[in-house]
């Protein structure tokens, strides 16, 4: 079993984030852990579409609002002990691993946008003013398009 304090991907100490451990039953020297960082990477590199980075970056950002209520209403939290403090999971360390994942989630969607063509962005833009319902933008958005094929 590697050193389960540290993260396998960066051989960070999982410290301050919300860790994820991979346990097996089969091979329970197999386990290994992955940093809430890491994790937040390895999630946000597997997006392939601005819908779905919007999709994660709006539940991320309720996750965290929701979350901050909770920390507010019960700000003092048992004392972890010294051993079990690298696998505990405390509210504190969930915020900070969520907002990891908020950070990556964004990026990602940067470098979706960027990767996008930009008749490809175009459309985006019209579908998301279709879905907000604003048809005017919508159909101004939609002279700027190449070619009359529409
Ligand atoms: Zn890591």
């Amino acid at each position: 079993m590697g050193d389960l304090r540290k993260c396998s991907k960066c051989g960070q100490p999982s410290g301050d984030y919300a860790s994820v451990l991979f346990a097996s039953v089969f091979a329970p020297k197999d386990s290994f852990m992955i940093c809430g960082r890491c994790a937040a990477d390895d999630h946000a590199a597997g997006l392939v579409s601005i819908e779905e980075a919007d999709h994660f970056i709006e539940e991320t950002t309720m996750n965290l609002e929701k979350l901050e209520e909770l920390i507010k209403l019960c700000p003092e939290t048992t004392p972890v002990p010294e051993e079990l403090e690298p696998f505990a999971m405390t509210p504190l360390k969930v915020y900070r691993a969520l907002q990891a994942y908020l950070a990556a989630f964004k990026s990602r969607r940067m470098e979706l946008m960027t990767e996008m063509g930009s008749e490809q962005r175009l459309q985006y833009e019209i579908r998301k003013a279709v879905d907000a319902e604003n048809y005017e933008l919508a159909a101004e958005l939609k002279k700027q398009l190449p070619g009359d094929a529409h």
